[in-house]
């Protein structure tokens, strides 16, 4: 495989573009390597410029769950954009994205809509701020919500690989206010609540997290989490980005049936279009300007075309069997693997949830963030590499989550097995 043509851009970006890159993880540099420049997709596949194609398991980092070029969703997007691209006033289809959230997702009785994930993170933190009076909040080391201040400190994937958990250029001050707790154990967070009592604004938290690597939940623990915020009169705040419209429908929340007072959302609503969105319950989200004195704006809000996209794709997500499918797939490749590293004497973890799935090379179970730092990163490297090497694109790091699409067949899942067992051979 040659990458000639993505090297060359490659070197001339980084003459104009910090690292060559807008975003830090499609550099590659954790994985001892530099990016490839996408020239196009169509359905499970990526081309590069160097003509090579890939079975793509990133999909954009989570948004692509019907594969690329949907067709439905770029003709919806065709027609729209005839009708003019902006008008910074209100349309009807901001309203259907909005009423089609509220009927997915029960907790949500309200919605605003933003352009990122991490536009949503920083709106639902502020009105959770605003709503209790209270200014500290509690996240979780390894979960990631956005390049936002307060929440960019032990912030996973991006922030680990770099091996900087924290940003510089984030005040002190903003981190003295958000406290770390771990992921899966309850009583980290209760020392803190009891530690800083009354003064804990939120809890925020990736129910599922996927940006340390694909970690579950125990049994219990968002359940503890519910009933503590309850208790302290602290906004629980699920973080779905990813997990929203990902592993179900309606969520993890819906799935482990565990409902937060916010949620945020992003990715997979936009359909490959820039929306995140926040809401939750109504007395929460009347604090939101123009009703109540939380000021939140952006020009770009509920663009229409953006959310054409995201309306087109949760109509197709609504039809039966989406997730039955997608989770189908995602368990068969984890399941795989599984046997082929036991074949191979190669230890592995795997998680899987609907369309997302990871995997940890490491003999014990990963719950939390400490675990994931543990695991044999180096192996992931030469795995990666090996897999790239075979036409099969998965997340450069190994503190990320692996998607599948709608648009993924039984062949390209049997061409990945293969490409499996040949670079486990190779490790
Ligand atoms: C991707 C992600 C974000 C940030 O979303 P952007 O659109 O990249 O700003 C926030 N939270 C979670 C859980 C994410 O996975």
């Amino acid at each position: 495989m040659q990458f000639n043509r993505s090297l060359q851009l490659f070197e001339r970006a980084q003459k104009s573009i910090p690292g060559g890159v807008n975003s830090p993880v499609r550099a590659f540099k954790s994985v001892d390597t530099h990016p490839l420049f996408i020239e196009k997709g169509k359905g499970s596949k990526i081309y590069d410029i160097d003509g090579n194609e890939f079975i793509d398991y990133v999909g954009s980092w989570g948004p692509l769950i019907l594969g690329h070029c949907h067709e439905k969703i770029i003709s919806a997007v065709e027609n729209a954009l005839h009708s003019g691209t902006s008008f910074g006033a209100p349309t009807e289809g901001e309203i259907q994205l909005a009423e089609m959230v509220k009927e997915a997702v029960p907790s949500i009785e309200m919605l605003r809509l933003v352009n990122s994930g991490g536009e949503a993170t920083m709106g639902a933190i502020r009105v959770a701020r605003g709503f209790t009076g209270r200014d500290k909040i509690i996240k979780f080391e390894g979960c990631y919500h956005g390049s936002i201040d307060s929440l960019l400190v032990q912030a996973g994937s991006g922030a680990t690989t770099l091996g900087k958990p924290d940003s510089e250029g984030v005040p002190q001050a903003f981190v003295d206010l958000t406290l770390l707790a771990r992921f899966n154990d309850f009583d980290s967070v209760s020392e803190l609540v009891d530690l800083h009592p009354q003064e804990i604004a939120a809890i925020i938290v990736e129910p599922v997290p996927g940006n340390m690597g694909m970690i579950l939940p125990e049994h219990g623990f968002l359940q503890n989490l519910r009933s503590l915020c309850d208790r302290e009169g602290i906004v629980l705040i699920f973080d779905e980005v990813m997990s929203g419209f990902r592993v179900d429908y309606g969520g993890v929340q819906a799935l482990l049936n565990v409902q937060p007072d916010m949620t945020t959302f992003g990715k997979v609503i936009g359909g490959g279009f820039p929306v995140g969105g926040y809401g939750g319950r109504q007395d929460i989200m009347l604090q939101v300007a123009p009703v109540g004195p939380v000021y939140q704006a952006g020009t770009l809000s509920g663009n229409p075309i953006a959310v054409t996209a995201g309306i087109a794709t949760l109509e197709l997500l609504k039809e039966k069997g989406v997730y039955d499918e997608i989770s189908q797939k995602s368990s068969w490749l984890v399941n795989e693997t599984k046997s082929l590293c036991e074949k191979a004497g190669i230890p592995i973890q795997g998680n899987q949830m609907g369309g997302m799935f990871g995997f940890f090379f490491s003999e014990t179970p990963v719950r939390d963030y400490q675990d994931a730092l543990k695991t044999d990163v180096n192996r992931f490297k030469k795995f990666f590499n090996q897999m790239l090497r075979q036409g099969i694109y998965i997340a450069p790091s190994a503190f990320e989550t692996f998607f599948v699409s709608t648009a993924h067949t039984d062949e390209d899942l049997e061409k990945t097995a293969a490409a499996i067992k040949q670079a486990l051979a190779h490790l």
